[in-house]
């Protein structure tokens, strides 16, 4: 699904300029659940924009479910986005002046979905994160955790290849963390490919596979035996 080899990224300002990755490689099967780990500045966000197509790499190459993302223009990389990948971030980015099946309708509007097939769909992905219920609530009156499942169902919305999340639990406290580790694991269970940046071993450890990063390399990357919220006693 994922192929990316000897990846650089530098961030220049005026005459200084930071070596963030230093030669990536890996790759992703379809249907992995990848934690993306390292301590903050170690380059896990930079390495999920480029992921994301929110970036682009300096130097390596990148193949996204066979498509070699390199030079697209403005309009392709786009619509490649749109088409190929989903995105959650810690923040959620909803838009405050629509209500969750809004936000969620949003990417559908931009592939051109009819609106009641757009409203339809929104309306299944909300309830596939347990919010049906709310889908006419403003953002505002969302809970930190409902605000995120917003955020995952708008993420999915377009049936993205694969799933992208930066520190998704980032703001949330633990239980809710778990709550939202929980639909995402739900998520993975029905084959979606997901990566998660996150730098907490606990929601590292609810991936199948664990990739270390560390000053712009990877230093460690493992498969792990994956602890279900589902199952956990004590959340
Ligand atoms: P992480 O997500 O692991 O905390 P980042 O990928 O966000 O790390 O950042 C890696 C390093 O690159 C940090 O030192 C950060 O300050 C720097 N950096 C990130 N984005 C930019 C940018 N747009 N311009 C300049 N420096 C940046
Ligand atoms: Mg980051």
């Amino acid at each position: 699904m994922i192929e990316i080899k000897d990846l650089h990224k530098s961030y220049h300002m005026g005459n200084n300029s930071l070596h963030v990755l230093k030669g990536i490689n890996f790759n992703v099967e379809d249907g992995e659940m990848v934690a993306i780990m390292g301590s903050s500045g170690s380059g896990k966000s930079t390495l999920l924009n480029i992921l994301g197509m929110l970036d682009e790499a300096d130097q390596g190459s990148y193949v996204l479910d066979n498509t070699h993302i390199k030079n697209l223009n403005e309009k392709l990389a786009a619509r490649y986005r749109n088409r190929f990948l989903g995105f959650v971030f810690q923040s959620f980015n909803l838009i405050s002046y629509k209500s969750a099946l809004d936000n969620v309708a949003m990417p559908l509007y931009y592939q051109g979905v009819k609106r009641s097939k757009r409203t339809e769909r929104a309306m299944s992905y909300l309830d596939k994160v347990g919010l049906r219920d709310w889908a006419t609530h403003m953002p505002n009156e969302l809970s930190g955790g409902q605000k995120q499942r917003v955020a995952i169902a708008r993420a999915l919305a377009s049936d993205p290849k694969v799933l992208l999340a930066d520190e998704p639990t980032g703001a949330l406290d633990s239980k809710t963390s778990y709550e939202v580790m929980e639909i995402i694991q739900a998520i993975n269970d029905e084959g979606k490919t997901i990566l998660i940046v996150t730098h907490e071993d606990d929601i590292a450890h609810m991936c199948k596979r664990i990739v270390h990063l560390r000053d712009g390399v990877i230093i460690d990357d493992q498969r792990i035996d994956q602890v279900r919220v589902k199952e956990m006693t004590n959340v």
